[in-house]
């Protein structure tokens, strides 16, 4: 199944901007309330949250943060909670140092430049601490009510495994999907896409036998996939 073109790439063809469409309201049929899985209770916590989830999962996040945001539910108590007691909660998180350095930075800087507020546009958030192009566009889409891209692993293996935003960078396929999902579905479009990702169209195994998106994805595979069903082995599609 796997081939030399197949990996390079996994689409067909680009999808056209109708199928998109159907792709992506397809997704929202199946999943119509999908949200973001980790845990917050408002901005502030959005934001530490999306930080602390890079190379993370969501579910290691949310452990970690009911002690976390217990303690610590504000900049001000993040900044005196300290680096080190803020990596004891987060010990169990990729990068953990790195990140509870940047936590209390970024919860410093909020008080200091901010009035504690977490800001709400791309440039006063990419200028803090830990929060890049990716976190910055969750916050915006989450907390703010823009249409964003955040381009995680999920979304960029869909973009171009399915035809959907073929990019060779995270940059380029947030650029196609803003560009080529209709504007009234782009914000959610989010959530269903990562959502899709991590319980059906999966890196090493698609279920592409469950899809609700099966006919306009563009993935080579997908009928061989389909064909074999559940009892494709773990190893059974890894062309992206
Ligand atoms: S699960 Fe299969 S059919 Fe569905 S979007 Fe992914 S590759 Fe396409």
């Amino acid at each position: 199944m796997k081939t030399p073109a197949s990996r390079a790439r996994p689409a067909r063809r680009t999808m056209t901007l109708a199928e998109v469409r159907t792709f992506i309201g397809q997704l929202a049929a199946a999943n119509p309330d999908a949200a973001s899985e980790l845990n917050f209770v408002d901005d502030y916590t959005l934001l530490v949250a999306v930080v602390l989830s890079a190379q993370a999962t969501d579910a290691s996040v949310n452990r970690a943060t009911v002690a976390l945001f217990r303690d610590a539910p504000n900049p001000q108590a993040m900044v005196e909670l300290g680096e080190e007691k803020v990596g004891q909660h987060i010990r169990t998180i990729g990068l953990w140092r790195t990140k509870a350095h940047n936590v209390v930075a970024l919860s410093r800087q909020l008080l200091e430049r901010f009035d504690g507020q977490v800001p709400g546009d791309r440039a006063a958030l990419e200028s803090l601490p830990g929060v890049g192009r990716k976190t910055a566009n969750v916050v915006m889409n989450v907390a703010f009510g823009d249409s964003t891209m955040a381009v995680d692993t999920h979304i960029f293996r869909i973009g171009n495994r399915t035809g959907l935003a073929p990019g060779t960078t995270p940059r380029a396929v947030e650029d196609q999907l803003v560009r080529r999902i209709p504007a009234e579905m782009l914000r959610p479009a989010h959530h269903w896409l990562i959502l899709h990702g991590r319980y059906v169209c999966k890196a090493r195994k698609p279920e592409c036998w469950r899809c609700p998106a099966y006919d306009p994805c563009q993935y080579r595979l997908k009928d061989d996939l389909r064909a074999v069903g559940p009892e494709a082995g773990p190893g059974g599609a890894t062309a992206g």
